[in-house]
């Protein structure tokens, strides 16, 4: 991890900028910088490979934060590489002939003239005037030429445009800081690691809590124990999911060193998203802090206890990445704790009256999250393929009204971001088990994600499956058990039951079971959702139907509204939740 300075430098800004200053240090001769009107403009060149490296301001030392590298890092496709650190220095420029005395008007962004009020004490005269950037007032200034006008940018936006420095560093307070990330182009997924660089090193992290966890006082409490120090915690709505915020906190360290990795492994126990942005370059500090910060606390590792052998392909997953069981909301709906969660619905969402009748009727019955397909992964390629985005439209408003959280299926990555801004829960569905884009496409999402096993999936290879989508960011993942080919005719698929207590060994997670595609056959469901309770699911997916026999797919399987009553009669009997031993 270096960076190149004979690379192409993207910045928002224009000559005679602060930023462009402070990136022209990081340039050799062959390099080059490239002024953009936003900072998404800067992305975009540095997505697109226009230029190497893109610079976002994330700080100023006189009015703080900007949030806005922050959400743009979390798109994912940006990567900080180094920490940079520029000075700003204010001057009163003028065309030349322009004295102080002969101000009446003085242009620069409003912040900037804030910070000179000292200036404008001595200059009775002159008034200030609010203007959208120091550099730009610099251009006005000169392009009007008027001894009158006047403006505070840098020394370079005087050299820049012909303007005569009348007076350097005039802000009241003479040491301001810019802080800025340098970032890349993400790596392109199973892209070998860069070269650890010797250098010291911070880590960005994009987190959310889990309040059941202990909330943001146990995230800071595992790196404090571990003696990692935190040095900035930035607070942003979390994107679809309200009331919650997602925390951008950056520590010292590399994201590989024993210390912090054993931190952050604990730390993503206790959350329901958590991300590692990237570790980069820390600048140096232009000036010492006032007074010596206490040493950190002496760092103490931790015992891990060793994975199993069979579990090198999802440490996230595996149980013993947390101490804990991961709770899964959706909505106002649990899955994983005490409650024995039943999500139903159809098998394909077909008429706002077919889903509003199926979502009044299971509501009633007790269900607590609507099921529907609006994109159907069907064998004939002639059948019903699904009502696609109108379809989600009207499932929504049917669980609205019913008040029911709903569940849908996305069988391609580009489907991803529209139905997420609409359902509660990403269904994953048992032919795309293994389609990794679309698995880390649902990893980069808020929201939570139903992952059904594959027809031919082994245990471990649906917990790697989940692995590719915590990796992501997303913890909010529940495994779906949904019966597997075998050399059975007699029922559609084998209904694994026996990977429940597997599961619930091996993984954290939450685990639902499906019996209406795991045996096919109508008048078998009922035992089987007995079953799965007995056997310690946390909840069961079932299909149900106005008319079973008219239902356009899976119609063998649909349960009519008696017998969709009577499953959770027989539910309600076995009391209890949750029966397995957590
Ligand atoms: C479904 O839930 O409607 C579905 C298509 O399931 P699976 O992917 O398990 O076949
Ligand atoms: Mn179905």
């Amino acid at each position: 991890m270096s960076i190149d300075p004979r690379a192409t430098f993207a910045f928002q800004g224009g000559v005679g900028s602060y930023t462009e200053i402070a990136v022209r240090g990081l340039v050799a001769d062959g390099g080059a910088t490239t002024g953009h009107a936003t900072y998404d403009d800067v992305v975009a060149a540095v997505v697109a490979g226009r230029a190497r490296y893109g610079v976002l301001p994330v700080e100023y030392t006189v009015v703080g934060t900007l949030e806005d590298a922050y959400d743009l890092l979390a798109s994912g496709e940006i990567v900080p590489v180094a920490e940079l650190i520029g000075k700003v220095e204010h001057c009163l420029v003028a065309p030349p002939g322009a004295t102080t005395a002969t101000l009446r008007e003085v242009l620069s962004h409003p912040v900037a003239l804030a910070q000179c009020e000292g200036l404008f004490a001595r200059l009775p005269a002159a008034r200030a005037i609010a203007f959208s950037d120091p550099a730009l007032a610099a251009r006005e200034v000169a392009e009007r030429a008027d001894a009158s006008r006047g403006a505070i940018a840098s020394a370079a936006a005087a050299e820049a445009f012909g303007l005569v420095v009348l007076e350097r560093d005039v802000a009241d307070e003479r040491a301001s800081y810019t802080r800025y990330l340098v970032v890349e182009r993400a790596p392109r997924p199973g892209t070998p690691p860069s070269p650890r660089a010797d250098a010291p090193q911070k880590t960005l992290l994009s987190l959310s809590p889990d309040a059941r966890s202990g909330g943001i006082a146990a995230v800071l409490g595992e790196l404090s124990h571990a003696g990692v120090r935190v040095e900035k915690l930035v607070s942003r709505p979390r994107p679809g999911v309200s009331w919650e915020d997602v925390l951008y906190v950056e520590l010292d360290g590399a994201a590989e060193d024993a210390v912090v990795a054993d931190a952050l492994s604990r730390v993503r126990g206790k959350c329901s998203w958590f991300r590692v942005l990237g570790s980069f370059l820390r600048a140096a500090r232009p000036t010492p802090p006032p007074s010596a910060p206490p040493p950190p606390p002496a760092r103490e590792v931790r015992e891990v206890p060793p994975l199993p052998p069979a579990a090198r392909n999802y440490p996230r997953a595996a149980r013993q990445a947390r101490s804990e069981p991961t709770i899964v909301r959706v909505g106002d709906v649990e899955l994983g704790g005490d409650t024995f969660v039943v999500a139903a619905g159809p098998c394909s969402v077909e008429t706002v009256e077919q889903i509003e009748g199926v979502a009044e009727h299971v509501r009633r019955a007790g269900a607590r999250l609507l099921r529907g397909g609006v994109f159907k992964p069907r064998t004939n390629p002639y059948s019903f393929q699904g009502l696609g985005y109108e379809g989600l439209r009207i499932m929504k408003a049917a669980g609205e009204r019913a008040g029911l959280p709903i569940v849908t299926e996305v069988m391609a990555p580009s489907q991803v971001d529209p139905v997420a801004a609409v359902a509660d829960m990403l269904q994953i569905g048992a032919r795309n088990m293994q389609n990794f884009d679309l698995l880390r496409a649902v990893g980069r999402t808020h929201r939570p994600v139903l992952l059904k096993r594959g027809l031919a999936g082994t245990i471990d290879e649906l917990l790697a499956a989940a692995e590719y989508i915590l990796s992501e960011g997303n913890q909010a993942v529940v495994l779906c058990e949904r019966g597997i080919r075998t050399f059975e005719t007699a029922t559609r698929n084998t209904l694994d039951l026996s990977a429940v207590p597997v599961l619930r060994e091996r993984t954290h997670l939450p685990v639902v079971v499906d019996p209406s595609h795991g045996v096919g056959v109508r008048r078998w469901i009922r035992p089987l959702c007995r079953a799965a309770k007995v056997v310690g699911a946390h909840g069961i997916l079932i299909e149900v139907h106005p008319d079973p026999p008219r239902s356009v797919s899976d119609a063998e399987q649909a349960l009519s509204y008696d017998d969709f009553s009577r499953i959770m009669g027989d539910l309600r009997e076995l009391g209890g939740d949750a029966v397995y031993p957590a």
